[in-house]
């Protein structure tokens, strides 16, 4: 096979190659879209029960190579192997976990009850059907979990799944196809794909039941416009700008504590990264000091991993020169490392701060633009002001304020004294609001985003061919019947016991002059 036609897995730390994939042609898609629709016609015929039980296998098979997998993880994206378990690894069997254990009830065929006595004569009944085959196009930032996420919850509400991951992150690709093979899911239920872009647009052109899609907005908006053509419907899930804001009550120590990690796990590769630190200006100058103390004991060795990729390193160092360029005042970092291959935790501020890029634009490295903030409300301003609206923090002493300001926020999640980790909580929706995207992971919201809902209205005893109300013809009576009936609605308890003769008059006048045809 020539050069070309391989993805070439790449460590970051060194260059060295790990892996060599073979890449899928454009023209293999037909067929593996043909051999995905056979696998989903069978394996939808099993209850979710039974598909909630083989997701118990993959759990099995999952825990067993954890350390496998967060070495393989490690390597290929290159962040430190304790993220691997704790952020990608970990959250993937509590993922595993939930949804087994809620689908075969929140799947569960069930009645509708309808609210209006004269429509009793009809029962409703609501069910969930699979999608058919879906493909789930995923980031490198978390290679592991946010594929697998959709790919496992997809099959267990019994899709069949065209997996591309990320170029840069196959191999760890390759590694949740094995699982599925491992754990004995049925052949081809699970397909993935290797490439680059141009791979991920001839997926649509296979016209998938639905896209689930994590990336960058750039990216986001290709995909939604590819996908309108066949009227294919999509989750986003894309970037974020995400703010914290440290109210004068905080305990600094935590404070700091929180804007480290928020700011600089994965190296600053996360999309509900603390990019934005919006921080009560009496207490600034002791935050800057504590928080750059903090960040000079991060150590490289276990702490920080490297740049996964070169194009990361462009947008750093363009928003560092942007910076530079309008006087900013770097705290810390604000440099690549001597070999080249980390972005240095960089906290940075200065009075044009909120002219900068690096403070509007997502930086997706290990960055925080601080600006400081003098009342509440001017802090809830600032954390608005952004085309983004992922997550925001709100770190207080004071919780019942921190709830007051969440209410107030632009974003899909607020976390009081957090930062980050309730993407790993699958109880809890994961998605955004603005240009961070739509539709949503994780809890029961998120398991309806992979299922038809099917309504099925009939009547409620099998000999009653009662014709309605409404069907033709039309005549004065039924329309004063109708008014009557709107009018039954209207006011309190006594106007509807004074309406309700009228109501009966008319009605038995309906029936008896004309006939339904
Ligand atoms: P990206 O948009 O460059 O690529 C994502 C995936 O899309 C890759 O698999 C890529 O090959 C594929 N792709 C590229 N062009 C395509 C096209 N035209 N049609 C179909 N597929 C195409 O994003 P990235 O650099 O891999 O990830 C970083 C971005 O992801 C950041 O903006 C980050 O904020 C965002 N992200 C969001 C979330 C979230 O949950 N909201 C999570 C992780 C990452």
């Amino acid at each position: 096979m020539k050069l070309m036609d391989m993805i070439l897995s790449r460590n970051p730390r060194t260059g060295a190659v790990l892996k060599e994939i073979p890449k899928t042609n454009a023209s293999e898609l037909p067929q593996v879209f043909e051999r995905a629709a056979r696998a989903q016609a069978l394996w939808s015929k099993l209850s979710v029960k039974q598909r909630a039980r083989k997701m118990m296998s993959l759990r099995e098979v999952l825990a067993r190579k954890v350390d496998e997998l967060a070495d393989v993880i490690h390597q290929e994206n290159g962040k430190p192997v304790t993220e691997a378990m704790v952020c990608e690894l970990l959250p993937a069997i509590e993922l595993i976990t939930f949804f087994a254990g809620i689908a075969p009830r929140k799947l569960k065929e069930h009645p509708l009850p309808l609210r209006n006595p004269f429509l009793r004569y009809r029962k409703s009944s609501l069910s969930y059907w699979p999608l058919g085959t879906v493909a789930v196009i995923a980031p490198w930032n978390y290679p592991f979990f946010l594929a697998f996420g959709d790919v496992a919850v997809a099959v267990l509400t019994g899709n069949a799944v065209v997996f591309k991951p990320s170029e840069y992150t196959s191999w760890v690709g390759q590694k949740i196809q094995e699982l599925f093979e491992e754990a004995g899911f049925p052949i081809d239920i699970v397909q993935t794909v290797y490439g680059e872009g141009d791979l991920g647009a001839a997926l649509i052109d296979q016209k998938p039941a639905k896209i689930f899609f994590t990336g960058s907005v750039r990216t986001g908006k290709a995909i939604m416009k590819q996908a309108s053509q066949y009227l294919i419907p999509v989750t986003l899930e894309l970037g974020g700008k995400d703010a914290m804001i440290v109210l004068p009550d905080a305990d600094l120590d935590y404070a700091t504590s929180a804007a480290l990690w928020g700011g600089y796990t994965n190296s600053g590769q996360v999309c509900a990264s603390t990019e934005r630190l919006v921080v009560h200006e009496s207490i600034a100058p002791e935050f800057i000091r504590r928080l750059t103390e903090k960040m000079a004991k991060l150590s490289t060795e276990t702490d920080l991993g490297v740049c996964t990729m070169e194009r990361q390193k462009s947008v750093y160092e363009d928003h560092l020169k942007d910076a530079r360029e309008k006087g900013a005042e770097f705290y810390a970092g604000g440099e690549m490392s001597g070999d080249h291959t980390r972005m240095l935790p960089t906290l940075v501020g200065g009075e044009r701060i909120e002219e900068m890029k690096i403070y509007n634009e997502e930086t997706f490295g290990p960055v925080t633009a601080l600006t400081t903030f003098h009342s509440v409300q001017e802090a809830i301003e600032k954390a608005n002001r952004s085309p983004y609206g992922l997550l925001a923090s709100v770190i207080t002493s004071n919780l019942s304020l921190g709830e007051e300001i969440s209410k107030e926020l632009q974003v899909g999640t607020v976390l009081i004294n957090e930062a980050v980790f309730s993407a790993g909580l699958p109880e809890t929706p994961w998605g955004g609001m603005k240009d961070s995207g739509f539709g949503r992971k994780h809890s029961e919201v998120g398991l309806y985003e992979f299922v038809h809902l099917k309504h099925v209205n009939q009547p409620r005893f099998g000999f009653l061919t009662f014709k309605s109300w409404w069907w033709y013809p039309y005549t004065g009576y039924q329309r004063q019947f109708f008014r009557a009936w709107i009018r039954l609605y209207q006011g309190g308890a006594f106007e509807k016991l004074l309406n309700l003769p009228h109501f009966l008059w008319c009605m038995l006048k309906f029936l008896k002059n004309e006939p339904r045809l």
